[in-house]
Formats: structure tokens, C-alpha cells, sequence
């Protein structure tokens, strides 16, 4: 019964979500159509230019919506095989480094050799890439952003640091739920995403306040650890 109920939970979710997201995607389409409209009485070239670059970023935005929402929506059972975190950072890094560069952060990595989790190393990447991508966001004047492993009450633990805005404490408990947002042009959909994946994987992930930025725990516990919090056991 209990199964059939969290079933009913998630029809109900993807439904009312389906709903937001028709609306999501219109916003940025209703954009591009009306730029394109545009077109037609426009001469100036460089008006023309920054319009196609307008246009080119909201199709962007529209599709990273579909991505991230489907990505959210699938419950599909994943292929897990065993990694360690660790290792999974070292491979990103010259993709993390890159955008690190280009937006004058400096990249901090600590990473402690931590056991291998069943991992889909795909939805970590992209939990991870979400998580650093929120960090890049938020500083918008440079700073440090660290990325570390290490072990936490036997189980292997991943943590995205920043330096950046923090996270205002009246937004705190928004910040997972799907399509919030507090920037202009965010969709709301990455740490929704970050939690989906990590209860997939039998993990937490939480924000704290840190005295000059934020900090993302994402606690993989092991499999003891699962044991213990097991309901069985109480
Ligand atoms: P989006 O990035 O599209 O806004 P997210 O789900 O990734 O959506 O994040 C939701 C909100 O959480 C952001 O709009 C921002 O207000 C807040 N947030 C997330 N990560 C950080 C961070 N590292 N520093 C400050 N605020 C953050
Ligand atoms: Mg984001």
C-alpha cells in the first residue's frame, strides 16, 4: 500500500509539474516569436545581432528545460556501476576548469581518496555540474570555489564551496523545490534535479551558510549506515 501511495504522490507531482512547465517553455518561445516578428521591419545590423543572441539564449533556456525536467521526471531504474568520486572530479576537471577561467574563480580541489560507490556516473556528473554551476552564479565578482571528498561518519561525501551572495534565510527551504528561482533567467530545475539524484543514489544533500559564501553537502552513507536508518530495524 505504502508503494502504491508514493506511486499516486508521484503521478500527482509529474502532473501538476507538466502544468509549469508548458508554462515555463512558453515564456522563452512567446520571446523568440516575438523577435522574429521583429525582424521584418529590422535594418540595423547590430540590432539584428543582439536579437539573434537574445533569441539563441532563450532557445537555450527553453531546451535546458525540457532537459533538466525530463531528467527529473524519469524514474527509470539506472545503471549503477562502482566509482569514487574522487576519480569521477579528477576526469571533469578540465571542463570545470575551463569555465572556472573564464569567469575569473580560482578552483580549490581537495579531494581525499574515498571507498567507490554504486554510482550512474552520468546523474553525478551532471549533480555535481549542477551544483557547480550555482556556485559560479553566485559569484559573480571572482572568488574561490572548492570542490572536496571525504569521509563523514564512514560514508563518502561530496561538498561544493563558494564564495559567492549565500543564500538569503528566507529562501532557504525554497531552493529544492522545482522551478524556484531567484535569478532572471534561471529555470529553478538544478537543485531539484541535485535531489532527485541523490535520493536515487541513497544520499542527502543539503545547503549551509557559510561566513562568506555557501556550501552544497551531498552524504552518500554506506551500507551500514542504510542499515541503521532502515525502518526494519526499529
Ligand atoms: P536556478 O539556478 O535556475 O535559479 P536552482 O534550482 O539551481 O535554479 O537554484 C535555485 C535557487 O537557489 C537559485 O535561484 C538561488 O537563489 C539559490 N542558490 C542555489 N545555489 C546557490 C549558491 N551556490 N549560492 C547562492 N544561491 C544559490
Ligand atoms: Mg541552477
Amino acid at each position: 500500500a505504502e508503494n502504491r501511495l508514493t506511486q499516486m504522490d508521484k503521478y500527482q507531482m509529474l502532473g501538476s509539474m507538466a502544468a509549469s512547465i508548458a508554462h515555463e517553455v512558453r515564456n522563452p518561445m512567446t520571446t523568440v516569436k516575438g523577435f522574429i516578428q521583429l525582424f521584418r521591419q529590422q535594418k540595423d545590423l547590430e540590432a539584428y545581432h543582439s536579437r539573434l543572441t537574445l533569441i539563441s539564449s532563450e532557445l537555450e533556456r527553453a531546451s535546458s528545460i525540457i532537459t533538466e525536467y525530463l531528467s527529473l521526471a524519469s524514474n527509470k531504474v539506472t545503471e549503477k556501476a562502482r566509482h569514487r568520486l574522487d576519480d569521477l572530479i579528477r576526469y571533469m576537471l578540465p571542463l570545470l576548469e575551463a569555465d572556472a577561467i573564464e569567469h575569473n574563480i580560482a578552483l580549490n580541489l581537495v579531494l581525499e581518496e574515498v571507498p567507490p560507490l554504486l554510482m550512474n556516473e552520468n546523474e553525478i556528473r551532471q549533480l555535481l555540474l549542477n551544483l557547480f554551476r550555482n556556485a559560479v552564479e553566485a559569484m559573480q565578482g571572482g572568488g574561490e570555489l572548492s570542490i572536496l571528498t571525504y569521509v563523514e561518519q564512514g560514508g563518502p561525501v561530496l561538498e561544493v564551496r563558494d564564495q559567492g551572495t549565500g543564500i538569503d534565510q528566507k529562501v532557504l527551504g525554497s531552493i529544492f523545490t522545482p522551478f524556484f528561482t531567484t535569478k532572471a533567467h534561471g529555470t529553478g530545475l538544478g537543485l531539484a534535479v541535485c535531489r532527485s539524484i541523490a535520493e536515487r543514489h541513497g544520499a542527502t544533500i543539503r545547503a549551509h551558510a557559510r561566513p562568506d559564501g555557501t556550501s552544497f553537502k551531498v552524504m552518500f552513507g554506506t551500507g551500514v549506515w542504510d542499515l541503521r536508518l532502515s525502518p526494519a530495524t526499529s
